[in-house]
């Protein structure tokens, strides 16, 4: 028996190194959550909300406040029978998901704490390492050119562009990084920001120009489903689903409709728990996965790095918020080597040891 004794959030605020931009706003800062589940033994367990109202719905505010009304059917229960704990807690919402994905990495941190695992060993040990891509915000064709050419010089092998500029520019912006990068993979991100019919006609310039693209993401709304299978069925590119899919539910009723080729997880969307049934339903499906992140610090990011490297079925890493975050002191949880993370040696739980740092 191992009982957890509290449940607390607390306000984390992170400055950007730049503004990041993209077709549906600008942030200069991350106003996160951080997380802790503690128990009895005095292990704690550190998880990470970063609220996006735009993707999840949730504020900082929002967040705090329905991890306050979590807690009385959290503490004192056990943390062997975290799954029966953690689906609880979810069904006791109907929105509100990032924050609860912040309840499930503290809850798993501190279980892989208290019984000495790492979660990517729980998760399956698949690998020990994986190599993430690095995402350019919205600019000029230019700007993004020079953007492109620094994330190469700096070992980026895989740059994904967020687009949404319009079919014309975001056409010139694919072109320059290209040009600025040539031998780097090159993803786009439209973020909802096209009709079927603009997707299509951004992905065949694209092509005309001699660039094969490795993924057209979530080129339409969220909700058009057939938006989504039309641009796959009138582009050569593998189309992503993200925010179409925020639970395992979206997941099935992608794979029903034929409507992505591939789809991003991010831990901060479904949780944990069902990032895992997400993950099944897509391999089962024959759809590619990729992880993505949200703007998390190095506690909530090592939750998400920990699941790609245990499951090993992730073939687009998008796992670039801590590059666009300025430094923060915190130790564990993964090494990092240019855009590979690795989690050789670092657990148990996440490994994160933020609270050491916090109290020196
Ligand atoms: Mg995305």
């Amino acid at each position: 028996m191992a009982r957890i004794v509290d449940l607390t959030a607390s306000p984390l605020d992170l400055p950007l190194k730049e503004p990041f931009i993209i077709a549906t706003g600008r942030k200069d800062f991350a106003n996160n959550v951080l997380i802790r589940c503690v128990l009895e033994d005095g292990t704690t367990g550190f998880g990470e909300v970063a609220p996006s109202a735009y993707t999840t719905g949730d504020t900082r505010d929002t967040a705090i406040a329905v991890v306050e009304a979590l807690k009385t059917s959290v503490v004192g229960q056990d943390i062997r029978s975290w799954r029966s704990i953690l689906a609880a807690t979810r069904k006791a919402l109907r929105h509100q998901f990032a924050a609860h994905s912040g309840v499930e990495i503290a809850v798993l941190d501190a279980f892989g704490k208290h019984t000495g695992v790492a979660l990517a060993d729980m998760w399956g040990g698949v690998a020990k390492s994986v190599e993430t891509d690095y995402t350019l915000s919205l600019g000029t064709p230019d700007d993004t050119g020079e953007a492109a050419a620094k994330a190469a010089r700096e070992g980026f092998r895989k740059i994904k562009v967020k687009v949404g500029m319009g079919v014309t520019t975001d056409t010139q912006r694919v072109i320059a990084v290209r040009e600025a990068a040539p031998r780097c993979e090159i993803a786009v991100d439209a973020n909802q920001a096209f009709t079927p019919k603009e997707a299509v006609e951004l992905a065949r310039r694209i092509e005309k120009a001699g660039i094969e693209l490795t993924l057209l993401e979530q080129p339409v709304r969220r909700d058009d489903f057939a938006g989504m299978r039309y641009v796959r069925e009138h582009c050569r590119v593998p189309v992503g689903a993200d925010e179409t899919v925020m639970t395992p539910e979206d997941a099935i009723r992608v794979v029903r409709e034929g409507a992505a080729d591939v789809i991003n997880i991010k831990i901060a969307k479904a949780g944990l728990v069902g990032a895992l049934d997400i993950a099944s339903i897509a391999r089962a499906a024959n759809l590619g996965l990729m992880i993505g992140c949200m703007m998390e610090s190095k506690i909530g990011l090592a939750a998400s790095v920990h699941l790609a490297c245990g499951l090993g079925c992730f073939s687009h890493c998008d796992l670039d918020s801590i590059y666009l975050l300025k430094p923060f002191e915190c130790e564990g949880g993964f090494t990092l080597d240019g855009p590979r993370f690795s989690v050789e040696g670092h657990g148990p739980g996440t490994g994160i040891k933020y609270e050491d740092t916090a109290t020196k």
